[in-house]
């Protein structure tokens, strides 16, 4: 799976030393929380879209909230959402 941008794999920062194996690949986190927010993201996203894989992600915005772009297969969906403190989605919702 690849991911774009540098830094942290969901907020883009690049301080931090958290890391973590998602759909294979290894990838680095600010904190726990981006790496269960990332994770539960892509979790959420592939049940959505009824794939068994991801391909290709890239998140955009901040903590108000996340555009997220996942392809798998040559398909592509567009999601925004918000997590809560923990880590765990409070808003889901598909815009493309
Ligand atoms: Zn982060």
């Amino acid at each position: 799976m690849l991911v774009e941008g540098s830094g942290c794999a969901l907020c883009g920062a690049s301080w931090g030393n958290v890391w973590r194996d998602v759909e294979g690949t290894r990838l680095f986190f600010c904190c726990e929380v981006c790496a269960v927010g990332f994770t539960n993201f892509v979790e959420r996203a592939k049940r959505d879209a009824g794939w068994s894989k991801v391909d290709r992600v890239r998140i955009v915005g901040d903590f108000r909230g996340r555009k997220g772009s996942v392809e798998s297969g040559g398909e592509r969906r567009v999601y925004f959402f918000t997590l809560n403190s923990d880590g765990s989605l409070r808003t889901f919702l598909r815009t493309e």
